[in-house]
């Protein structure tokens, strides 16, 4: 009898270490310690061992048991243990609804950007883009901005050098473009551009577009037709433009657009500041001066030019009251476009 208690404790052990689930293991508990089970039945046989050593083979068996029981919770807390561990990396519940990916989304002034560049696109204009940093000749000079010409105090420049500083606006690329290339030219330029300045409508860096369009026969009304255009696409709406009188050096005759205001509809509002009318573009027929320097002939060429803010038009567009919003990265501002 203590032979065969011995090896059902070997066999208790053997079983116990390939058993790998919690069935498996209901399984040993009433081979081994259940009521009918093996150890019962030996222990059925107590009465024919001899008196005298009944006391010795009843603590033996005794001992046994509670080895068994011991092996039996150890494996029993290791199962648990391996269960609650893997349930993190349990075969997925394919019926459950997808996790999307949160999707990027584009800047609202790329946004108005490349709106503004596929309009112009649409009427024939090609694109160019030019280098923020530019030579004082083609930022001022080729534009009929001579040194010390007042009209530079309007651009707060940074100058890397005396001749070399970062673009105030985009209107290089006419020179640069007029300089390469011979009429009829209708390109647009859009790009950065950089003023030492920061306010609630102003900051460092900014984007422009600057179109022009150079032919035989050009004249104010194609200017105001190619605006018109521009602004019914961009504003989605039929708003009244009006050319108030201006000065800028490289156009002659000049003039800012306003257009009806977009938030009130010419009624007078905060954002138009009363008056029922947002400017958005400096604009004018480009100066004979100009032509000369890059040798076209003003007696047979004419051309307009104009040049609007990226920003403006997309404060205007989404109703955007502080410019310096886009350039803050507030996740909550860029999601809304
Ligand atoms: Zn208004």
């Amino acid at each position: 009898m203590e032979h065969q208690l011995q090896s059902l404790e070997t066999e208790a052990r053997k079983s116990l270490e390939q058993l790998s689930d919690s069935g498996q293991l209901e399984e040993f508990r009433v081979r081994f310690l259940g009521r009918k089970g093996d150890f019962s039945t030996i222990m059925r046989q107590l009465g024919t061992v001899p008196a005298e050593e009944r006391p010795r083979v009843g603590q033996l068996a005794n001992s046994i048991k509670a080895e068994i029981e011991r092996l039996f919770e150890g494996k029993k807390a290791a199962l648990a243990a391996t269960a609650s561990g893997s349930a993190g990396k349990a075969t997925p519940d394919l019926s459950l609804p997808g996790r999307c990916p949160a999707g990027g989304k584009l800047h609202p002034i790329t946004l108005v950007m490349r709106e503004t560049c596929a309009i112009f696109e649409n009427l024939g204009f090609s694109v160019a883009e030019g280098p923020d940093v530019e030579l004082d000749y083609y930022n001022f000079e080729a534009l009929n901005i001579p040194a010390h010409h007042p009209a530079r105090d309007m651009h707060d420049t940074f100058y890397i050098s005396d001749s070399v500083l970062l673009r105030t606006h985009t209107s290089p690329m006419q020179a640069r473009i007029m300089e390469a290339q011979q009429p009829p030219l209708r390109v647009i330029a859009p790009g950065k551009v950089y003023r030492c300045d920061s306010d609630i409508t102003h900051t460092p860096m900014f984007h422009q577009v600057e179109g022009f369009l150079v032919d035989k026969n050009i004249s104010f009304a194609d200017l105001k037709g190619v605006l018109t255009v521009f602004t019914r696409k961009m504003f989605e709406k039929e708003l009244p433009l009006r050319f108030r009188p201006s000065f800028f050096p490289f156009t002659e005759p000049s003039a800012e657009v306003d257009i009806a205001c977009v938030i009130c509809g010419g009624e007078g509002c905060r954002v138009c500041k009363k008056t029922g009318w947002l400017e958005i573009l400096g604009s004018g027929m480009i100066d004979p001066e100009v032509f000369k320097m890059v040798g076209y002939d003003p007696e047979v060429y004419s051309g307009f030019a104009f040049g609007l803010g990226i920003e403006r038009i997309a404060m205007l567009k989404y109703g955007i009251d502080d410019i310096r919003l886009f350039y803050e990265n507030d996740q909550r501002f860029l999601s809304q476009f």
